[in-house]
């Protein structure tokens, strides 16, 4: 008898095992089924309800899957071998109650009992977001919602050029762009995801042309279009979260009244000079609503106040420390990880290197979200926006 056969022998001795249909009792029961095989083996199905965590990483990985040491726990790889391995280093961690499933997923599947076939990351998927994949708070199962995900941009400019950018790279699988513009030279100084050769094309292909060629399995749509009162709910409509990148009063005004009325996440930024704020506008959430935009500022300025666009100047790189936070925080939105921006306003001073933070709350009387009837949507005559004094 080989090594490994007598340390099997000795492992079916003092881990207990127990038969498919055991398990798949003592399953219904409570106990957590967990499948220790590798990734090309479970994507070809896997017992129903299982837990699956790749034997390389169980024990890195179970105490956030299980977290009760108590658990009945039954660990199942194809023929029974490897499970009573990691049986053994279950029990060694702590785990009370853990058996082996005797003939794994052979004997389960030809016990006839429910087998799924699990979403998994393709090998190409799984090279490419690998060091999200070993993020506990990300994992496949985050990575899989980023990539089920549906962000859109208000605005390929200065801010949403860093945001899309990374929203890319981290693999959000639909990312819509609104803008109606095309590239100018002047804006090259900031809005990092054009380029020279393509100044006088539409900012909307141009910004396809770079998110495709960093990741090119995402689906990148464009809106070559001016939001207005008419189309905006349909733009907004497939999208999961809306991140604000514009530069003017009206359409911040049209995104945040639409986003109250379809109930989404108003992922908000903005910038001047030196100085930018970043903050997430959800009034719908279920625990811990926070402001809308208008619970902070009712009405725009009047336009004589406001910066006209041209003259409204900005350091090029502060529009990428502001996009790459609302790239954060879209993220965090989509995970449901952390402690989203919600009800908490940060600024940002880059002369003076210094973040503050800002409670800001919600006002009851507010026209949009502090009421049940929504009053419509406004036209406000077009002016540059820059961040004003927050009360
Ligand atoms: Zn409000």
């Amino acid at each position: 008898m080989s090594a490994s056969q007598k340390r099997l022998a000795a492992l079916r001795e003092s881990v207990g095992e127990v038969d498919p249909l055991e398990a798949l009792e003592l399953q219904q029961r409570g106990a957590r089924l967990i499948d220790v095989r590798e990734p090309d083996e479970v994507a070809a199905g896997s017992p129903e309800g299982a837990l699956r965590i790749v034997r390389g990483f169980l024990e890195l990985r179970i105490e956030q899957a299980v977290a009760d040491t108590e658990t009945p726990l039954l660990v199942l790889c194809a023929g029974g071998a490897r499970s009573l391995f990691a049986a053994d280093d279950l029990e060694r961690l702590g785990y009370t109650d853990v058996r082996s499933v005797a003939g794994g997923f052979r004997e389960w599947k030809n016990a006839g009992l429910p087998v799924e076939v699990p979403r998994t990351l393709d090998a190409e998927q799984r090279e490419r977001y690998g060091r999200h994949l070993s993020v506990p708070e990300v994992g496949e199962e985050g990575q899989l919602r980023l990539l089920d995900s549906k962000v859109l941009l208000i605005g390929a400019g200065g801010l949403g050029s860093p945001t899309a950018l990374y929203l890319a790279a981290a693999g959000v699988g639909t990312l819509g762009i609104v803008d109606d513009d095309v590239v100018d030279r002047s804006n090259l100084q900031r809005q990092i995801l054009h380029t020279d050769a393509r100044v006088g094309r539409s900012k909307v292909a141009s910004a396809r042309e770079t998110l495709l060629a960093l990741n090119p399995s995402l689906d990148v749509r464009g809106h070559e279009t001016r939001l207005d009162r008419h189309n905006v709910e349909e733009v907004f409509g497939g999208y999961d979260v809306i991140v604000d990148g514009t530069d003017n009063f009206p359409t911040r005004y049209l995104i945040n009244d639409a986003c109250v009325k379809l109930q989404k996440p108003n992922v908000h930024g903005s910038i001047f000079r030196f100085e930018g704020q970043v903050t997430v506008f959800w009034p719908s959430r279920e625990a811990d609503p926070g402001p809308c935009y208008r619970c902070l500022y009712p009405e725009p300025p009047p336009a004589e106040l406001a910066p006209s666009c041209a003259d409204a100047g900005v350091l090029g790189v502060l529009p990428g420390v502001i996009g790459v936070m609302q790239a954060v925080e879209t993220i965090k939105l989509l995970l449901g990880i952390g402690e989203p921006l919600v009800g908490k306003l940060l600024q940002y001073d880059a002369l003076q290197a210094e973040f503050y933070s800002l409670r800001v709350e919600r006002d009851p009387g507010c026209a949009y979200c502090g009421s049940e009837h929504f009053p419509g949507y406004v036209d406000y005559a077009q002016s540059c926006a820059a961040p004003v004094a927050v009360p």
